[in-house]
């Protein structure tokens, strides 16, 4: 799910606004008393994936019932009243990123329409490639869209397929669909949860008592006590019902492409992604960032918090000192600042202080996750440096963002990548090391426990590093900035 972005917050509570920001987070759940308040506790496990608005939508039976509101799932949804008013053993519920203003809510989900069928809600975690090629195309057969989310391009594709059944029109939506999806919906026959053909956002399932979960992330299932069963299968879609638990695969089996990044940074290092612990993944890469690229150095500093199991692993494999030279404080709250790179490094400020008496006259290796402005990274360095750093070697535990995302991920334009306009000793140069290297595409599959990228072939979708995207884009192909704007009123990320 993805909508567009007429300003950026800059969010001081619990993210950098110098990272790639995950958009989105779903949980459903199917056969459980409170539903609702099941899916309230998942969502907010998954809050890192989305801090701007949060949704639940409920079905009792007989009426669907929806809360929206912007803000974190705490404060919204963990009031009695609000919970109450949204009764059912069946719930959908999403976290996401937003636009501000009149815009905010309605493109806040789950997002609702009465089709033929009844009601059908969806909560989405990423983004279609060519929602605003179909979106053209839909208005034209009449279609009145409610919202500026690529999201209710599905809504309308199944309302006007002239497929008979609702599983039917659902599958003819989704071949008609291209990108990132991975999704919950919300229907009286039961739910329905699937993803799209290479899998590129994640999406798992467990039980807990009687009723079936699904969810962004393995730690929404920890959050609510439920036993994870195995994740939904690139192109596969799970329905479940007063019938039992149907698997249906439509789509022809294509090599699946998960996103890389969810191991690098968007996952929680507690959730288990692909199978694999994003933890042990982390600290894997942060060894083969020692191995490529070593240092002579005091200790090893990670810019926190992403930045700490990668450090862990740096500082086992390199035999240096892990040490916290970078304190953050976990109190600044939210703060919605305009883009600007002075109140940019004012957030920076904000949230991280030197640690003055342990990194004074030492030499530093400092592991970030990532460098997409080089605003956080450049006020870092000066910090260092200010509090008495006698050298700082940065070390970045992936390889360069060259490229934007077009799958659910808010990336600033091409333009604004330090590493799409610059080579790695002008980024050094930039933001003042002493040295600078990042972990190789190889490494990191490496770090995964593959061969390396070009060995079978890309096992993932990698293309904010390497530009090889997974599918088409018809958008960013078809369409001229001209019918974007019109269309949308805003352009899309
Ligand atoms: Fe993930 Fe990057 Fe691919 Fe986006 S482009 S899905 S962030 S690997």
């Amino acid at each position: 799910m993805l909508t567009t972005h007429p300003f950026h917050y800059e969010d001081g509570g619990s993210e950098d606004g110098d990272h790639l920001r995950e958009e989105c987070g779903v949980v459903g759940i199917y056969g459980a008393d409170t539903a609702a308040a099941v899916v309230a506790l998942g969502l907010h496990a998954l809050q890192h994936r989305g801090q701007e608005a949060a949704g639940i939508t409920s079905w009792d039976g007989h009426q669907f019932h929806t809360h929206r509101a912007s803000g974190h799932v705490a404060g919204n949804f963990d009031r009695d009243d609000v919970i109450r008013r949204l009764p059912g053993q069946v719930a959908c519920g999403h976290v996401r990123y937003a636009t501000t203003g009149d815009t905010a809510l309605r493109n806040v989900q789950p997002l609702y329409a009465e089709l033929f069928s009844g009601g059908f809600a969806v909560s989405h975690n990423g983004n279609l490639s060519n929602a605003m090629h179909l979106r053209r195309q839909l208005v034209r057969r009449g279609a009145i869209f409610q919202s500026t989310s690529d999201t209710e391009v599905i809504i309308h594709l199944v309302a006007l397929s002239s497929y008979r059944t609702l599983l039917d029109r659902f599958i003819d939506a989704l071949k008609q669909i291209e990108g990132a999806y991975s999704l919950v919906c919300l229907t009286p026959e039961g739910m329905i949860a699937c993803r799209d053909p290479l899998g590129i956002r994640p999406l798992v399932m467990g039980r807990v008592g009687d009723a079936y979960i699904f969810a962004s992330e393995t730690v929404a299932l920890d959050m609510v006590g439920a036993s994870f069963i195995r994740q939904v299968e690139p192109g596969e879609i799970v329905i479940v019902s007063d019938r039992g638990v149907r698997s249906h695969r439509p789509f022809a089996a294509v090599r699946p492409r998960p996103c890389i990044f969810e191991h690098v940074y968007f996952s929680r290092p507690d959730s288990i992604v692909d199978g694999t612990s994003v933890y042990s993944v982390r600290k894997r890469i942060g060894a083969e960032l020692a191995r490529e690229n070593p240092v002579d150095a005091d200790m090893v500093v990670p810019v926190p918090d992403s930045g700490v199991p990668a450090a862990i692993g740096y500082a086992q494999e390199s035999r240096l000192p892990f040490e916290l030279g970078i304190i953050r404080s976990h109190y600044v709250g939210r703060t919605f600042i305009q883009p600007g790179d002075g109140i940019r490094h004012l957030g920076v400020k904000l949230k991280h202080n030197a640690n003055r008496s342990l990194i004074e006259g030492k030499r530093l290796v400092l592991i970030d996750d990532s460098i997409v402005r080089g605003t956080t990274s450049l006020k870092i360095v000066e910090m260092m440096k200010d509090a008495g750093a006698r050298e700082v070697h940065m070390r970045i535990a992936s390889p360069p963002t060259r490229h934007s995302c077009f799958y659910g991920v808010d990336t600033p334009e091409r333009a604004k990548l330090l590493a799409a306009q610059m080579s790695v000793a002008e980024m050094a140069d930039y933001i003042k090391v002493d040295s600078l290297a990042f972990l190789s595409i190889d490494g990191l599959y490496r770090a995964l426990g593959e061969e390396g990228r070009d060995a079978e072939g890309p096992q993932h979708c990698d293309a904010c590093f390497t530009g090889d995207y997974p599918t088409h884009l018809t958008d960013q192909e078809d369409v001229a900035p001209g019918d974007q704007l019109s269309l949308l009123g805003e352009r899309a990320a």
